[in-house]
Order: structure tokens, then sequence, then C-alpha cells
């Protein structure tokens, strides 16, 4: 499994750098990743259908704290209060918006680790 060797929160640009292992670099604007939450409250877990929307985050969304969970995940205190999202490497590494892999993802479904659709 693909593990970061680094991560940080940059709130001058509001975006969140992960290294990888490999050598792969990913960047995520805080509100691309705040959008793509997978909790129960972001996503119906019965339809994996999302349930927030971009519009309803603000643009100015933040990361007030972040923690490990084990040693397969990290967690985000947002700034909107919103802290039950956690975000594996494997999901982290689905996200990444960079071109080599293929780009932003789409926000109405979730990605599951499992490839729901
Ligand atoms: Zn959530
Ligand atoms: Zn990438």
């Amino acid at each position: 499994m693909e593990t970061p060797t680094d991560i940080k929160a940059r709130t001058s640009d509001r975006t969140l750098r992960v290294t990888w292992q490999a050598g792969h670099d990913s960047t995520y604007a805080f509100k691309y990743l705040r959008c793509h939450c997978g909790c129960a409250n972001c996503v119906d877990e019965r339809t994996g259908i999302r349930t927030l929307k971009p519009d309803d985050v603000s643009e100015a969304i933040s990361i007030e704290e972040m923690s490990l969970v084990g040693n397969y995940a990290v967690q985000f205190r947002w700034s909107d209060s919103h802290t039950t999202g956690i975000y594996s490497w494997d999901y982290l590494l689905r996200l990444c918006p960079c071109d080599k892999c293929g780009g932003p993802k789409p926000f109405d479904h979730r990605l599951s680790p499992l490839g729901t659709k």
C-alpha cells in the first residue's frame, strides 16, 4: 500500500500537499478535499450518492487540525467544524487531481475503495 512520506496543509494558498513513497506529489485544494468527504453526513450510505454539494462549502474553507488515523488514513478538523470525514491513503490517491491521475474527480458520487459506482 502507498503511504505518504509527508503531508502538509498550507493555509496560505489553501492546499494540502501529499508526498508519496513512490515519488508522486499530490496537491489538493482544501475545498476540493472537503467536497470529497466520504462520511455518512456527506454521502448517502445506501446509494453512494453525494448529498454535500460544492456550493455548500465555502471558498474560504480551511483545515484547522489534522490527525493520523492508525497508519492508513488522516482525519481533518475543518473550519466549518466538520470532523467526521476520514481520508485513507488509498482514497487520497484516487482523488489526486494531477494530469497523470486523470485530473480532478467529479463530486457526484463517493469514490469507494471497492470501486462501487
Ligand atoms: Zn463529511
Ligand atoms: Zn497524481
